[in-house]
């Protein structure tokens, strides 16, 4: 194409104009952070877990999936660590009473000096983080004179921790009921979980369980659309190891998750590792696969050496035991052991993974014709595998029998693959509505069809168009799914 741009403003609206994604309770003004996945949203989200799922515990014979409850039993989170230790350090500006999270606040400072002197400030931002230097971290910012966005001044509080679990009650009468949290990350109903699936399931170590769902932060300084939210949806493995062998598997997973983004159309060079220097209070070692966000490097997957950390802290506060009978270890010639596994986390968010395929999807589109004149238009280049409608079924005229045969070929594909049918406007403008909404194929069954059973197929990325047998279109189009 002759001029491509790419532009997150832009992109936002479109997913809302096109049904990708809204507000939450957008009625009554929306809810910070918060947001609802429409009907093609939903599709691609769909379509995105059950690639993550089939690719964990299908490709896989040694990772089972399961599905935990959302409400968990309040010692889960002490045990955990995450009542104590789950938090964020925050700054309020006195003037304007915005609240910020230091290290973003303060990154966001470092991007507007120059490399050197930006790269020197964030290493000594995370060399404070790391020590917990709450007060190093304030005098950081007051030393740089670094400034609210809103008020313009340094008036700054002392920086403080905050937590982000979000708390309700459970029970049906007020003093009655306990207080439970909603879950901040998946992984806790896999570590409760890990013996009754390790003895139902006759799991081997290794082995993995996988999860998907609901996940719940009170995050502080929301923003970046679907990026970071307060309800989002996570899909985290366990890996559970022999101790001393978890270095080994984390390189595995390392390598084997970054190939997995590859492998559903994102491009190498806009994935990159990046090493934690803070390591959270359960890991060994902890990196993050970042993508280049139309905002920059952010993180967009977690993997984490967990060691045997949950394991024994779930061990400790239900006082039951929690080890893994090696029966291998004795045919190796050892003796058979009892240990707590270690464990090796992969965790990618599901939003997170909508946006990174709708950025690198949407391009606006401009060129000259042959006849001089000038075109654009504005399409999602979705990856067929993941596109929420694969194919677009559109009888030329509304009459002479056009829709009927249209409607035998949608009853041919609909048991296969999601497909989209319309008689309504010019077929130009019917094309470009599809690109929009990122349909790959439209097949358009005009007179000639009723001739020679053909259709034109017309395809979203080269916009090219060709005529093919009605009775292929099916079977090209699972080929294309499948590849
Ligand atoms: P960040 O540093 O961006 O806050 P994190 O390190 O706290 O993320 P993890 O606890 O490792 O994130 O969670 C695993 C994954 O869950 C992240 O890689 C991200 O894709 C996703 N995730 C975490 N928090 C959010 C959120 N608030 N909104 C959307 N996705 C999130």
């Amino acid at each position: 194409m002759a001029n491509e741009s790419n532009n997150f403003q832009e992109l936002i609206s479109h997913c809302k104009e096109y049904g990708y994604i809204f507000q939450s309770s957008e009625l009554y003004d929306g809810l910070s952070a918060v947001y609802d996945y429409g009907q093609l949203g939903a599709q691609l989200k769909k379509n995105l877990r059950d690639a993550w799922w089939k690719s964990m515990t299908q490709l896989h014979d040694n990772i089972v999936g399961i599905d935990a409850a959302i409400f968990m039993h309040p010692t889960v989170w002490k045990a955990s660590g995450h009542v104590d230790n789950f938090s964020d350090p925050m700054i309020d500006n006195k003037d304007s009473n915005k609240r910020y999270r230091v290290d973003h606040l303060i990154e966001a400072y470092a991007e507007t000096l120059d490399e050197t002197k930006g790269k020197a400030i964030l290493a000594e931002m995370d060399r404070l983080l790391a020590a917990d230097d709450l007060s190093g971290l304030k005098q950081l910012i007051e030393q740089h004179q670094i400034k609210c966005a809103i008020s313009k001044t340094c008036n700054w509080t002392d920086v403080r921790q905050f937590n982000l679990m979000f708390s309700t009650q459970i029970g049906s009468v007020a003093e009655e009921a306990d207080t439970i949290y909603l879950r901040p990350e998946t992984a806790q109903g896999i570590f409760v979980n890990f013996l009754n699936v390790q003895k139902t399931g006759r799991m081997k170590i290794p082995f993995g369980i996988a999860q998907t769902g609901k996940a719940f932060r009170n995050e502080i300084v929301a923003r970046q659309f679907i990026f970071r939210m307060r309800e989002f949806e996570q899909m985290e493995m366990q890996f559970f190891v022999r101790p001393g062998t978890q270095m080994e598997w984390y390189n595995y997973w390392k390598e084997t998750r970054k190939k997995w983004h590859e492998s559903i159309g994102i491009p190498a060079e806009k994935l990159r590792f990046h090493n934690h220097i803070k390591l959270a209070h359960y890991a060994d070692a902890a990196l993050d696969i970042e993508f280049e966000f139309p905002f920059g490097w952010k993180e967009l997957e977690g993997i984490h050496s967990r060691t045997d950390f949950d394991l024994t802290q779930h061990a400790t506060y239900s006082k039951k035991k929690i080890q893994y009978f090696d029966n291998d270890l004795n045919e190796e010639g050892k003796a058979y052991g009892n240990y707590t596994p270690f464990v090796v986390e992969t965790s990618v968010g599901l939003d997170r993974l909508f946006l990174t395929v709708m950025s690198l999807a949407y391009a606006e589109e401009k060129w000259t014709k042959e006849d001089g004149t000038e075109d654009s238009r504005v399409v999602l280049r979705i990856p067929t595998a993941l596109a929420p409608t694969k194919l677009a079924i559109l009888p030329l005229l509304k009459k002479d029998g056009l829709p009927e045969i249209a409607r035998e070929l949608l009853d041919e594909c609909k048991p296969h693959f999601h497909c989209f049918y319309e008689e309504k406007d010019a077929i130009g403008k019917r094309y470009r509505r599809m690109d929009a909404i990122g349909t790959p194929f439209c097949v358009t069954i005009d007179h000639q069809t009723k001739e020679d059973q053909t259709v034109t197929i017309r395809y979203r990325d080269s916009m090219l168009q060709e005529r093919m047998p009605m009775s292929k279109v099916k079977d090209m189009i699972l080929e294309k799914i499948d590849t």
